[in-house]
């Protein structure tokens, strides 16, 4: 199977979600599979929509190995791409295409790696997860995925998306590896009090009581927790570091934080509104638990005189950088990319790894990519113009996975 050819065909199917069209994918990957002689399904989910689980290996009490990714991509509504972004031109090695970061090449890798290891003694099933429409929710894609093949999935080792990415420090390269995702509490918040003309001084005002609580937000003391990650993180880097996007996952990794969502603080013309309201959310570190959650929004608006309603909880998860896996994916990136060490992250997003990491998973976001695209170029693809990928981070992260399955699967 040729890789990267493999990898322009996926280019060339346009899944932009909406409306997705995935069964574009499903039909190309179920086709191979079919031809492999590999066991897979596709489970229709919708008009167009459809994911698909295939599997390699064998039946055992062993955690199995979860090769995930999704299928479908964001539009190019307003960019204007240097070429077109579903033509998958090659230009001196670099493959330009709506998903050629985010995440069709995985899905290219991972197939490819199931086809290598097919006929391998494997001790452990090894399942590929392609999923339709996590760019809008995910709604239509793994969520059903886990609700008919959960039990097969349980503890699994699971390579997704999110991570893989170059990073220097001090002169030295390292890779970027998600090793969980934040939770998150969300709030609706009511601030109710005087109005009256603009110019007038009054107490009570709502939008004071606003601008007081915005600072109050901004300056809220969350207290450093040292989680297993912020201590890996630290223990690979030191703390010397110097490097912005680090000094910020020193903080992330570390900390809860305040998003403000949205506000509307009325239209009135002239004269202020006596009711604001807004939503904003906490984001959590993994581990805390809904109770935790509540304790917290209430110690933040504690003598604020708003009032609140939680709209919805979602707990994050914690995957383990100590373990068998992780060792063996940091000793191969060392091997093969030249990296010093793998720096674990929790991820910057939510993936389809939340629906894993509810099932005991540990899911490692860790799409390999060579350092000619380093992390710095790829925050400035995803989603964005001009998306694009080197022909070597195909081959080399086939390989790489490949030889992560193998090794692993014969342990
Ligand atoms: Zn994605």
């Amino acid at each position: 199977m040729d890789c990267v050819e493999l990898f322009k065909q996926m280019i060339r199917l346009d899944t932009t979600n909406p409306p997705g069209n995935e069964v574009l994918m499903t039909d190309l990957i179920a086709e191979i599979f079919e031809k492999e002689g590999i066991w897979h399904r596709v489970q229709k989910t919708g008009e167009g929509r459809a994911n698909l689980i295939a599997r390699i290996g064998v039946d055992s009490d062993l955690p199995p190995i979860l090769l995930i990714s999704h299928t479908d991509v964001v539009g190019c509504e307003n960019q204007s791409w240097t070429h077109p972004p579903f033509a998958a031109v090659e230009k001196e090695g670099i493959i330009y295409g709506r998903g050629t970061v985010d995440t069709k090449h995985l899905t290219a890798m991972q197939l490819c790696a199931m086809i290598a290891l097919k006929d391998e003694q494997l001790d452990r099933a090894v399942y590929l997860l392609a999923t339709s429409d996590e760019e809008q929710g995910s709604a239509l894609g793994m969520p059903k995925l886990v609700e008919e093949y959960g039990c097969l999935l349980e503890r699994g080792l699971v390579i997704n998306e999110g991570g893989g990415f170059c990073i220097t420090h001090n002169e030295k390269p390292y890779w970027l590896c998600t090793v969980g995702e934040k939770g998150r509490i969300e709030l609706r918040v009511i601030i109710e009090g005087a109005s009256g003309p603009a110019s007038f001084k009054c107490e009570n005002k709502a939008v004071d009581t606003f601008s007081a609580l915005l600072e109050h937000l901004a300056s809220y003391p969350f207290p450093l927790i040292e989680t297993d990650v912020h201590r890996r993180f630290c223990d690979v880097l030191g703390d010397d570091i110097t490097h912005p996007f680090l000094k910020h996952f020193y903080t992330y990794n570390s900390h809860d934080a305040i998003i403000l969502q949205r506000y509307d603080i009325g239209t009135q013309v002239n004269v202020l509104p006596y009711r604001i309201e807004f939503e904003l959310s906490l984001q959590l570190l993994p581990g805390r638990s809904e109770a935790e959650a509540r304790a917290m929004v209430d110690a933040l608006f504690a003598d604020m005189p708003v009032t609140y309603e939680v709209l919805r909880f979602d707990p994050g998860f914690a995957s383990d950088c100590n373990n068998t896996f992780y060792r063996t994916m940091e000793e191969l990136a060392r091997r093969q990319y030249g990296a010093q060490a793998i720096i674990p992250v929790y991820a910057l997003g939510r993936t389809d790894g939340r629906f894993l990491g509810n099932l005991s998973c540990d899911v490692y976001g860790f799409s390999p990519v060579t350092k000619a695209i380093p992390f710095e170029t790829i925050l400035t693809l995803v989603h964005q113009v001009d998306e694009h990928i080197d022909r070597d981070s195909i081959e080399q992260g086939t390989r790489f996975l490949t030889d992560l399955v193998g090794i692993i699967g014969k342990s």
